[in-house]
């Protein structure tokens, strides 16, 4: 007897081989045969009729970590077919916590209505086990937390004894099950470590997770970065993540790679040369992107760096003082430090305001419209919001071009991924402003750039989505339809597949996504979810 049997599928195994007709059985969470001419008896029968049944994709790049404690049942992720996402990335996770990130993760966390109650990678990851989720998760300890938890979040440099107390806190992290380290150079307090702290980080992050390979779980930690510079400066910073990665002896994973801004998009040769000759490094080297033009981040990360410094708390409130908002006018107006050009702003028009407390009128609206409306410069409208909502705004950035992505994304060595979150559009999440990101993601890829476009083949846009993913982060047993591997399953019309989210209605389900299994158990059939949480902490 079989938990679920798919009859009459093609089946595209995450390998990126061709696809094949087959019979798919699954019991006891895995996939147990897949030939054809399978017979029953099922408990769940599912007639594919000639459609695709791909393994769950993969997602590598997602800020779910407190979205999950509040809305375990991730919609946003299954119903694109998603069935694991990689947590803890940009240098932000929700654990370890001490010191000052315990304050700055309370805060996000208020936002999101969940109650801050461990410290440790393992508390955070026995909560989520206890409260259960539709994905599997597998976690990064993120450097701006650890930093933030030693040093606090000011411009500082640690010395021998707080280094090491940093490398303690990530070696514990991936001890306690964290895949490896992230960070988020681009954002301070991570912005102010240099390629020697990132490296002792990322090498403590190996050492741990081969003392925990005796326990079979894999020596894989990954150096999953942000890097510092997504504009002008963005191939010296692929050339700093691959630099870190190789002096730690780390795999390493360049997230939601882009080029920001139209005097970036101007380097796509030379960036592809990079991602290129990235395959003869002495580390492995993956990317990820977003089928998108726009990125979405917090509104300070406009501000430059000295005054973002503190925390989101210290730098509202510095903003409350004319006299550095009257010294800012003059560094924007002279682009001190190409801040015009690193802020992504030639034009306001192209940042859309997203969550904003405290001035929720601002949702929706770009920073050029609110200027006009409200009678105010958009610079001072940027600063408005910063204060009223204590610094926690963020904002859509659409500084990207479509011919970037499509020349990205037809990279054998660029996966997918979200850089979206676990949430739904009822229930405790319902009225976060989201990025389209969030619900299309992988239709997007699976619709627009292979059916419409033909950027890329079917199964090697799958295998972006699963296998290449799996491999890059060490989860063994997952993104591939064969005997023996996890039971993670999406089964999808291949010429239907389509996001429907946009970025004025960014909280449409994708439409062609059938059939969603996670070990072994039913979480969307027919386009209906399921009350399963079968997710397993990876
Ligand atoms: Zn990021």
């Amino acid at each position: 007897m079989y938990d679920i049997l798919f009859r009459g599928c093609r089946v595209v195994d995450g390998s990126g081989a061709a696809a094949f007709p087959a019979d798919v059985a699954v019991a006891g969470g895995r996939i147990v045969r897949v030939e054809t001419d399978l017979d029953g008896p099922a408990a769940t029968l599912v007639e594919a009729h000639g459609l695709v049944l791909a393994p769950g994709f993969i997602d590598p790049h997602t800020h779910s970590d407190l979205t999950l404690l509040a809305d375990g049942r991730a919609e946003s992720r299954i119903r694109q077919g998603v069935t694991t996402e990689v947590i803890g990335n940009c240098g932000s996770s929700a654990a370890p916590l001490r010191g000052a990130a315990v304050a700055e993760t309370r805060a996000e966390a208020a936002q999101l209505g969940v109650t801050v109650d461990w410290r440790d990678m393992d508390e955070y990851l026995a909560r989520l086990r206890r409260q259960g989720a539709a994905v599997n998760v597998a976690a990064l300890a993120g450097h701006n937390t650890v930093r933030g938890s030693v040093l606090g979040y000011d411009d500082v440099q640690p010395d021998g004894e707080r280094l090491a107390a940093m490398e303690r806190l990530v070696g514990d992290s991936v001890g306690q099950g964290a895949r490896g380290l992230s960070s988020g150079l681009f954002y301070p307090p991570g912005s102010y470590a240099g390629v020697d702290e990132m490296a002792a980080l990322a090498a403590a992050a190996r050492a741990a997770a081969a003392g925990r390979a005796s326990a079979s779980r894999g020596a894989t930690a990954v150096y999953a970065s942000h890097i510092r510079d997504e504009a002008s400066a963005v191939l010296a910073a692929v050339e700093e993540a691959m630099a870190i990665g190789e002096r730690a002896g780390v795999p390493v994973e360049v997230s939601h790679l882009k080029l920001s801004g139209p005097p970036a998009q101007r380097l796509l040769p030379e960036l592809l040369d990079v991602v290129a000759a990235a395959a003869d490094r002495a580390v492995p080297v993956g990317f990820d992107l977003y089928p998108y033009t726009a990125s979405g981040t917090w509104l300070i990360a406009l501000l430059p760096y000295p005054d973002q410094q503190g925390g989101a708390e210290a730098a509202a409130a510095r903003l409350e003082d004319p006299a550095v908002r009257a010294r800012l006018h003059a560094d924007h107006a002279a682009d001190r430090d190409g801040w015009q050009e690193r802020s992504g702003v030639g034009d306001w028009a192209r940042v859309v305001v997203g969550l904003c407390p405290g001035d929720e009128a601002a949702t929706g609206r770009s920073l050029a419209e609110l200027g006009d409306e409200r009678g105010r410069d958009p610079l001072d409208v940027t600063f408005d919001l910063i204060v009223a909502s204590r610094g926690l705004a963020d904002a859509t950035f659409h500084d990207q071009s479509e011919d970037v992505v499509r020349a990205l994304i037809a990279h054998p060595a660029v996966a997918i991924g979200s850089d979206g979150w676990s949430v739904a559009p009822d229930g405790p999440l319902a009225d976060l402003p989201e990025h389209p990101r969030t619900y299309g993601t992988f239709p997007r890829v699976l619709g627009r750039y292979v059916r419409e476009l033909g950027v890329l083949r079917l199964e090697e846009a799958v295998r972006k989505m699963t296998s290449l993913t799996a491999e890059r982060f060490g989860l063994t047993g997952r993104g591939a339809v064969r005997a023996g591997a996890w039971a993670d399953l999406v089964l999808l019309d291949p010429g239907a597949v389509a996001d429907r989210a946009t970025f004025t209605e960014p909280k449409r389900f994708p439409d062609g996504i059938q059939c969603v299994v996670v070990n072994g158990r039913v979480v969307l059939r027919d386009g209906v979810r399921t009350a399963e949480l079968p997710g397993m902490v990876l």
